[in-house]
């Protein structure tokens, strides 16, 4: 048996997921039932939320999933896979739990839509109407014109900025990797995907290095002079790896040290700068991103490769009938990362069966926290309450709601931090994917 819930019975469900996963989400005011056909791009953090919430709110909406992976990968907490404090199938995730809801999973990929047709169509040959379609692609890559550098140098220098096989890889080449070698990143310009991620990831692995090839370097060639939790990241280095000394296992070079990249040479494993040549054993490139393909193929990008959208629904400015939401989307001051594409998530969904009624959408609160873990015990975290502001056409914080772990904290907060890092992992999964 089906049922709509009233505003009271949909809160009932989702309080208890919104306060866990520490969202505040205003729902909108429910005059009747909505039903109508929604078709999601992306099985992803943003795409399966939506699919969860539409269906927790209204049954009858008739939910479609197209991903054309089985088995989705969190990046969260895969920087510790590379550590060996995680295995690959503690980051696996299955679409069981949106197919226990009724939502229609279709493991394919979608290759166009059509916003005067209302329909999308996939590389199986498929074609699925809509009334409201979400596109949540994630990213895409821009490769840099580095001499060297092409798709197929991902077989032997893995970006690892899509879990799955890619984190796999990485892993290996740093299990083979002799004592005493060197592990070069080379970190992404501004935007991209999780601005803590790369810095998450050189802890993470000269964590490893200290415990179990102690002789080796992590080399960190940036594009960027500062980068997020700078402070935070720079004192657990010192605490932990040394930076700072003519020993330490983390050398952070900035924009101005590096100057210009000129190459990245997977036949020497030479990345070649203005300055120096780091010759590595293990090259990781992070490349320049913008939204998942298909957004640019629909035609839903800007100039940068980003998708504009309303920011109290994420209607696509582009497009009408079609949202975007997620990494792909302009939702600044949001940062691009999993708890974001969740949060919005959850208010697409609102505001579409808000349309889908005929009724305004609400207006949202959004939320965002980050945790690092730096190292064992050693955990922090950024924090962020934000509403829409019209004067800006931004989300932003609001003041006093949320903030950064202090840089002197106790290591018994440094401790908790990694605490809550796993708890809020366990939290999003499931409210993620059910
Ligand atoms: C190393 C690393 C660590 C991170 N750590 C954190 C963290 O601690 N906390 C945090 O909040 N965030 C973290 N993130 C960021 C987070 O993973 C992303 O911001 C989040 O996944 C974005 O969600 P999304 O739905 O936009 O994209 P994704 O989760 O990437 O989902 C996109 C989905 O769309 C699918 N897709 C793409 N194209 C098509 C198509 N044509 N047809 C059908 N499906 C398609 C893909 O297969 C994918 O499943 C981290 C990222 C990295 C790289």
């Amino acid at each position: 048996m089906t049922h709509k819930m009233n505003r009271r019975g949909f809160l009932k469900y989702t309080g208890s997921a919104a306060v866990v996963a520490g969202v505040g989400v205003a729902m909108p005011r429910i005059a009747r039932a909505a039903g109508g056909k929604v078709v999601i791009v992306g099985g992803g953090v943003g795409g399966a939320t939506t699919a969860r919430y539409l269906k927790l709110h209204d049954p009858d909406i008739d939910v479609t999933v197209i991903e054309p992976n089985a088995t989705y990968h969190t990046c969260f907490l895969s920087n510790e896979v590379l550590s060996g404090d995680r295995t690959m199938d503690q980051i696996a995730v299955t679409y069981d739990g949106l197919k226990g809801m009724g939502i229609n999973v279709v493991k394919d990929s979608v290759t166009g839509i059509d916003p005067a047709a209302k329909t999308v169509g996939t590389a199986g040959g498929e074609t699925f109407a809509y009334d409201r379609c979400v596109v949540a692609p994630g990213i895409s890559f821009k490769l840099d014109d580095f001499t060297g550098v092409s798709d197929a140098m991902f077989d032997t220098i893995p970006h690892a900025w899509k879990a799955g096989p890619q984190t796999a890889l990485l892993r290996s080449q740093l299990e083979a990797m002799p004592d005493g070698g060197t592990f070069c990143m080379v970190a992404p310009p501004n935007p991209f995907r999780c601005p803590p991620g790369p810095y998450e990831r050189a802890s993470q692995i000269a964590m490893y290095f200290k415990h179990h090839k102690p002789k080796s370097k992590v080399v960190i060639i940036d594009r960027k002079d500062k980068f997020s939790k700078f402070g935070l990241f720079t004192q657990a280095w010192k605490d932990l790896y040394g930076y700072g000394t003519d020993n330490s296992i983390i050398r952070w070079v900035n924009g101005g040290e590096a100057g210009e990249i000129a190459a990245i040479d997977p036949s020497t494993m030479t990345v070649e700068t203005d300055f120096e040549n780091v010759k590595a054993d293990v090259i990781n490139y992070i490349p320049p991103q913008r939204a998942g393909e298909i957004a640019l193929t629909a035609g839903l990008a800007n100039d940068k490769g980003w998708c504009d959208v309303d920011k109290l629904t994420f209607e696509s400015k582009a497009h009408a009938g079609i949202h975007v939401l997620g990494d792909a989307s302009v939702a600044t001051k949001m940062p691009k990362s999993g708890y974001s594409a969740n949060s919005q998530g959850k208010i697409c969904a609102a505001a579409i069966v808000a349309l889908l009624a005929g009724d305004t959408p609400g207006t949202p609160s959004y939320v965002n926290t980050c945790y690092s873990i730096a190292g064992k015990d050693y955990g922090f975290s950024v924090a962020a309450v934000y509403r829409y502001s019209a004067e800006t056409d931004t989300i932003a914080g609001v003041e006093g709601a949320g903030g950064l772990t202090a840089v002197d904290a106790s290591a018994e907060v440094r401790r908790r931090e990694v605490a809550y890092a796993y708890s809020w992992f366990n939290n999003i999964v499931k409210d993620t994917w059910g």
